[in-house]
């Protein structure tokens, strides 16, 4: 068994990975650049490492310091969480021959998974339905009889496309040339590859995904699925599940799908399976991530399995001890993703120094995070502040919760997406689970156009909050003062010190 385990990452999800490495017995060892020097991760490992400057090519990304730092804390294992070197298949390899455990699949499968073109190629002959399209794009001048034979719209992609970057969608023909110039340079550019194919474009589509495990011992099995079609701009922005278009029939084949198409690069550990569905519901393989999502907490809370157990478990070489059979969907969840972000300024990331925060609680409520009062928020990565997730027993009682939740979740110092996120659970298109992935630009008037009225309330709500708190804290010190209630004057002297920060 794993004894040791050095999480190459930081923010929400080393702190995460570090929970389940505690309740498991394992020492987690953290590593840190110069703009994490004071972050949550750092606090909560039982071991912490510097490991260079904040850019995340000189620290995070760095497989020699990482390598380094596991020799010398003596970890036997890598967890990379997600992002950063988590779908490096030459740190998979390295690991492998440093006789570290890399917490996550072998290169191979990360190789082939990685490149979308063979990736297609995999699936196909897995018997995996994918979206109609072409092998890479190698003879410039029969791209013309290519996309007329998908039929437009279709998509120009990026072979080594991720987070959105290297795609297009081309409606007609005169756009096609442009088109593949622009995905090019952006895949070069961000990925070091401009190979690129073409697909068709899916209209009015779902993103729903499997979640899978597998083991070394050739048993995979899925834990049904997540519906991420909240997007902006082909990124995720609320998770829920079960998906509100899925049948029992369809959820079976699409989860004997994500099996077929996980054993098919022998894979191991956890991982999923995207899926593109149409508005007649048929579906079609779009990629499969070979890590820990974003949004796995989701299918935690409905399933009632803790996925970083398992992913530690397997990779200590243990047979996967849940059966297919077992599993079942108890209830609903989702997930909001919440971003150090301006929504009134066209998303733009708001790095800054928390002042203040109140997390929401109670009954159903998970806050997966790592700000706190006083943290400052670097510039240099990924602005997402937490994942809030609630779960209740039925999808209308879970908006509800999220709702609930929302409202209770105050931060100042930055600006965030909570009030953009309260107004998608107000949306009429969310509630009734009748959206795909034009929800966000569908009702753009809806979510965005009431912001000046949104924000008086939410200011006469924060004067209420606070005057209500006053009160509060008057008769606190009242009581204290006349002797009574003398435990709580502590207390009430440390909040009120930290609210006038
Ligand atoms: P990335 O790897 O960059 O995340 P994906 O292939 O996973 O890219 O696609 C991201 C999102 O882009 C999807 O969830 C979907 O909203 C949209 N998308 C991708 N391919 C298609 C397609 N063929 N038709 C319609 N939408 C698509």
């Amino acid at each position: 068994m794993i004894k040791k385990v050095l999480v190459a990452n930081r923010g929400e999800i080393a702190v995460r990975v570090m929970r389940s490495c505690r309740e498991m017995g394992i020492t987690s060892v953290a590593v840190y650049s110069e703009a994490d020097r004071t972050a949550m991760h750092v606090r909560y490992a039982d071991e912490a490492y510097f490991i260079g400057p904040s850019p995340s090519n000189e620290s995070y990304l760095n497989v020699n310091k990482i390598i380094d730092v596991a020799r010398r804390s003596g970890a036997d294992a890598i967890h990379p969480g997600y992002g950063f070197l988590s779908e490096n298949a030459a740190f998979s390899e390295r690991c492998k021959k440093e006789g570290i455990i890399f917490i996550g699949p072998s290169a191979h499968a990360i190789m082939t998974m990685g490149d979308k073109i063979t990736a297609r190629k995999t699936m196909i002959d897995a018997g995996v339905p994918i979206v109609p399209g072409t092998e890479k794009i190698s003879n410039k001048k029969k791209v013309l009889e290519l996309a007329k034979g998908i039929g437009y719209p279709v998509m120009v992609k990026a072979s080594a496309g991720g987070g959105g970057k290297g795609m297009r969608l081309v409606n007609e023909e005169k756009e096609i040339m442009g088109a593949i110039r622009a995905a090019q340079s952006e895949a070069r550019a961000a990925f070091g590859d401009d190979s690129i194919y073409i697909e068709k474009y899916i209209e009015s589509p779902h993103h729903i995904e499997f979640q899978i495990l597998a083991d070394n011992f050739g048993n995979t099995i899925h834990l049904f699925e997540r519906e991420c079609s909240v997007q902006r701009r082909h990124q995720k922005v609320i998770e829920e599940t079960p998906s509100p278009i899925m049948k029992p029939k369809l959820r079976e084949e699409m989860g004997n799908f994500a099996v077929a198409a996980a054993k098919a690069v022998n894979y191991s550990g956890a991982g999923t399976i995207e899926f593109i569905v149409d508005d007649k519901l048929n579906y079609y393989f779009l990629e499969m991530n070979t890590r820990l999502q974003v949004e796995h907490p989701i299918t935690e809370r409905v399933v009632g399995v803790d996925l970083v157990k398992e992913q530690i478990k397997i990779a200590s070489g243990q047979k996967l001890e849940i059966k297919q059979g077992d599993l079942k969907q108890f209830g609903h969840a989702i997930e909001c993703r919440i971003y150090a972000e301006d929504p009134d300024n066209n998303f733009m990331p708001s790095p800054g120094v928390i002042k203040h925060i109140t997390e929401p609680l109670g009954l159903g409520i998970r806050h997966d995070g790592y700000v706190y009062e006083g943290y400052e928020i670097p510039m240099h990565y990924d602005p997402l502040i937490s994942k809030l997730i609630v779960w209740a027993k039925t999808r209308k009682e879970a908006i509800n919760r999220m709702k609930r939740a929302l409202y209770a979740y105050k931060i100042t110092g930055v600006k965030t997406s909570i009030s953009f996120l309260g107004r998608i659970m107000e949306c009429p298109d969310f509630v009734k689970g009748k959206y795909n992935t034009h929800f966000i630009e569908k009702n753009k008037e809806f979510l965005m156009g009431s912001k000046k009225r949104d924000r008086k309330m939410e200011d006469v709500a924060i004067i209420a909050a606070f005057m209500d708190y006053t009160y509060k804290m008057e008769q606190l010190e009242a009581r204290a003062i006349s002797g009574n209630g003398l435990s709580n004057w502590k207390n009430c002297g440390r909040r009120m010190s930290v609210r006038r920060i």
